[in-house]
């Protein structure tokens, strides 16, 4: 069986051989928060625009300007001030924190290190050419690449491009996912269901999983366990971008989700992975889409989502796919799990140095409310059954 690391791998490379590069849109860049920048960003001028000062103090001279040195102060320099004039040798001008240095000085002392009479300023230490100065154009310079293409648009992409002045930006288009959970007893969430029937959650945890992703989820509602039922929405669900069902991949008499999908010519990449929850996860490539079968049971949809789906989205998004972001905590109780699955298990960690992290009490993969009170999974891996309290152990933190 595949490792949760080989099966990535398949799904990031079966979905980039298929994915073309994304439709392009215009948006308000104060719009465009986690979308993927469909554009090269390049500076408008250099960066800094002009030397620099990063400290409040005196622009000098740094080759006359020794320990005890003496300079006449002759004017002032706040940041945005044209510097009108130079500094002559024997001289310096005070500066501030952003304000350009002017014509002459080379170099800035800190105020701390300076004692002023008057006009005239007494150095307590030597000061080298370049000192506390940020170089015109050291940054970037004007016409050369700020953020490349392909680039997530987090809160420094944005202000990267607003300081170089670009107010509108094309940024691909949200691919479109369609979610479709299946089961006889499965009801919409806002409806009351019946003693043995359950409320679609997977549909609602999938919505929010690709919206988190800033992926477009298109909600296709629930299919009965009837093959017709399933091939009618399982073909809507092939005119967006991804398909992802919940539900119906395991070996029961109504799980007819792979039957169907065979029917429509689906070549399949994978049908289990050695996890657990999770384990018989589909992944298949159906008129050229990427199709998920993630589990019913609403913790293996969850984690299944975010194991194989997310790095589909991230592809289909336009960008590359991100890594697992494994860090490391001290487990604070003795574990026995199956070996020869990587377990994804809910689990509260606690900050600290090192972070703590403590397994919930759950009743399995079908334990909802479990998974609403972790904030990571527990992560062990297949050759481990024994885990001792203390030993440090790889977390998965949990996204939104
Ligand atoms: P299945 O994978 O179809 O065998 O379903 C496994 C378990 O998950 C069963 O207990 C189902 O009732 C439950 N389940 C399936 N689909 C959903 C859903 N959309 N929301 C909540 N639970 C579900
Ligand atoms: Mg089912």
């Amino acid at each position: 069986m595949l490792s949760y690391q080989q099966a990535r791998d398949l799904v990031v490379s079966r979905t980039t051989a298929r994915s073309r590069e994304p439709q392009i849109e215009s948006v308000p860049l104060l719009n465009s928060l986690g979308r993927i920048l469909a554009q090269e960003i390049v500076a408008d001028r250099d960066y800094p625009p002009f030397h620099r000062s990063i400290r409040d103090g005196y622009a000098v001279r740094a080759a006359d300007s020794h320990l005890g040195t003496t300079l006449r102060c002759i004017g002032e320099l706040k940041a945005g001030d044209t510097p009108a004039m130079s500094v002559p040798p024997g001289t310096c001008i005070q500066i501030m924190t952003g304000a350009a240095l002017p014509e002459g000085a080379d170099a800035v002392i800190m105020i701390e290190h300076t004692e002023r009479v008057g006009d005239v300023v007494t150095l307590d230490r030597a000061v080298s050419s370049g000192q506390n100065v940020v170089p015109r154009g050291s940054e970037q310079s004007a016409g050369k690449l700020v953020l490349a293409k392909g680039t997530r648009l987090g809160f420094a992409q944005l202000a990267a491009a607003a300081q170089v002045g670009a107010a509108g930006i094309a940024v691909y288009r949200k691919p479109r996912i369609a979610i479709l959970s299946t089961g006889d007893e499965v009801v919409d969430f806002t409806t009351t269901p019946g003693p043995f029937q359950i409320r679609n959650s997977n549909s609602v945890s999938l919505t929010a999983q690709s919206a988190s992703l800033h992926a477009e989820p298109i909600v296709l509602g629930n299919a009965r366990d009837s093959e017709d039922h399933l091939r009618a929405k399982i073909s809507e669900g092939l005119a967006a971008d991804a398909l992802v069902l919940s539900g119906g991949v395991s070996a029961g008499k109504y799980d007819l989700v792979e039957p169907v999908l065979r029917e429509f010519g689906a070549e399949f990449v994978f049908d289990a992975v050695a996890i657990r929850p999770g384990k018989p996860v589909v992944f298949a490539i159906c008129k050229e889409k990427s199709v998920f079968g993630l589990p019913g049971n609403p913790v293996s949809t969850m984690v299944t989502f975010d194991l194989f789906v997310r790095p589909a989205i991230e592809i289909l998004s336009g960008t590359l796919p991100s890594s697992l972001a494994f860090f490391e905590a001290i487990l604070t109780e003795r574990m026995k799990e199956k070996p020869g699955l990587t377990h994804f298990l809910p689990a509260t960690f606690k900050h600290g140095s090192p972070p703590q992290v403590t397994p919930l009490r759950w009743q399995g993969s079908g334990d909802t409310i479990a998974m609403s009170r972790a904030n990571c999974l527990l992560v062990i891996p297949p050759d481990r059954e024994n885990i001792e309290s203390g030993e440090r152990v790889h977390v998965l933190p949990r996204g939104l």
